[in-house]
């Protein structure tokens, strides 16, 4: 099946639509570095549009008509906006779900130590990273210091032009013979992603005098204990903005397009509905899909049922679980994450004609999984058949994927969690090249046609 690429086909005025998507994008990405962050931003965007406080909205009792808009703030981690439509709930939502968190390198809960005249920060990785891609390069802390009385501190270090970055060291080549000679997950283990922290002894100190150093900047410069370290989120990720890519500046290099660029157009999808949409869209970004969408703001957590029954209960008079359950399982939704990009450089891994062509379009993977699909969720034929017509009848460029070739590998995301609902679910996202390393590159045709693509999803499906 021959799939054009998208930008053959643009004229002026949709090339200053395209500009400003990736413009938008790229301030999103850098506003979000972290989930928390992503959240954060999020809800200041929504509330701008006029999206309001699920809670708000229960404390006053209001009841929501056709039209209104809500949004949901889970630990400060996941976030849910709903827009309300005509039909009500027990119809079905139109939902587009994401996930804002990215591989990254999480500091541990004591992570202080001195050697040699450095101090460093150890680690625990998060989610699938090559170990050795992240050594030799800017790396800037963000996060979160929660205080026992309550307060918390805000941290983010390496991102002005004028701040300090940290990062960790590789060995240099001209002693490297043993490590060269390592398979590639051998090469640095995971206990050698130390983050270089301070080089420089406090004067006046004897004992450990460049980590006393280093406890001194935490407290005087943010207020933090050494101890308070205990109950901190600080992540280390790659310094510095997303940039344009390419001489033709036709791609996005930048860390994190798993998935917030999915996110980000979902975002966008939904703040583009100007009038109130038929079935109630909801856009949802969850949480900790890169460790198995575990956790209280993972998607297999129970808020997104939970947000959905109180919107029942403010929207109806008499609430009942079988509404909720029909709500459920009468909804529709693509399950938005990237798709692995055909890399010619790799061509190997991946079947061409099954594979994702940056450029070509928005992606649908009916399913993804491993070595015989173990673990995906198999959308229904029925259901693509309605997407095509969508795609089609809103002239969107759009492209089937696969996840490489039959048993090289695999992967996940939160379609099959929402699929235990009943509901109609599909793998949808943008095509990335080098997904999972500290710098992803995605084509701005394909974010483009997602952010459509998502909005007549969330306008037209039933
Ligand atoms: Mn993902
Ligand atoms: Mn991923």
């Amino acid at each position: 099946m021959y799939r054009e690429n998208a930008w053959k086909n643009y004229d002026e005025k949709e090339l200053v639509k395209l500009e400003s998507s990736a413009r938008h994008y790229r301030s999103f990405l850098d506003n979000g570095k972290t989930e928390r962050e992503c959240a954060a931003y999020t809800i200041e965007k929504a509330l701008e549009q006029g999206y309001m406080d699920l809670n708000d909205v229960m404390a006053q009792s209001k009841r929501l008509q056709p039209g209104a808009k809500v949004y949901v703030n889970c630990m400060d981690k996941a976030v849910m906006l709903f827009h309300m439509g005509k039909n009500g709930l027990e119809k079905g939502m139109n939902i587009v779900g994401s996930h804002i968190d990215s591989p990254r390198i999480d500091l541990k809960q004591n992570p202080f130590y001195e050697d040699s005249g450095f101090a460093y920060a150890d680690t625990h990785y998060y989610g699938g990273i090559k170990k050795y891609q992240w050594v030799a390069r800017a790396l800037a802390l963000h996060g979160v210091v929660a205080k026992k009385d309550g307060t918390k501190i805000q941290i983010s270090i390496g991102e002005k032009d004028d701040d300090p970055v940290v990062g960790i060291s590789d060995l240099l080549i001209h002693l490297s013979r043993d490590q060269m000679g390592k398979k590639a997950a051998e090469v640095i283990g995971g206990e050698d992603l130390d983050i270089m922290m301070c080089g420089k002894p406090l004067a006046g100190e004897e004992k450990e005098p460049v980590k006393a150093a280093l406890l001194k900047i935490l407290k005087d410069q943010y207020g933090i204990e050494e101890e308070d370290m205990v109950s901190a989120e600080i992540e280390a990720v790659p310094a510095g903005p997303a940039r344009e890519y390419g001489l033709d500046r036709s791609m996005i290099l930048g860390y994190g397009h798993d998935d917030r660029v999915c996110a980000y157009a979902s975002l966008e999808a939904i703040f583009s509905i100007s009038e109130t949409p038929e079935y109630t869209c909801c856009c949802l970004m969850a949480d900790k899909e890169e460790i198995g969408s575990v956790g209280a703001t993972g998607m297999r957590a129970m808020y997104f049922e939970n947000a959905v029954a109180e919107l029942i209960n403010l929207t109806d008079d008499c609430y009942s679980d079988l509404k909720l359950r029909r709500a459920l399982s009468n909804s529709r939704m693509l399950s938005c994450d990237v798709s692995a990009g055909f890399d010619p450089l790799y061509a190997g891994a991946f079947e061409r004609k099954n594979a994702a062509i940056l450029g070509n379009g928005v992606c649908f993977n009916k399913f993804t999984g491993s070595g015989g699909k173990s673990g995906s969720n198999d959308a229904n034929a029925e259901y693509i058949g309605k997407l095509r017509k969508i795609m089609d009848d809103n002239a969107i460029a759009w492209q089937t994927a696969e996840l490489g070739r039959v048993d090289v590998g695999g992967g996940g995301t939160i379609a099959y969690v929402c699929a235990l609902y009943g509901m109609e679910v599909i793998d949808s996202g943008v095509a990335v090249l080098s997904m999972h390393a500290p710098l992803e590159v995605i084509n701005k045709a394909d974010l483009y046609e997602a952010v459509k693509a998502y909005a007549a999803f969330m306008k037209d499906a039933k």
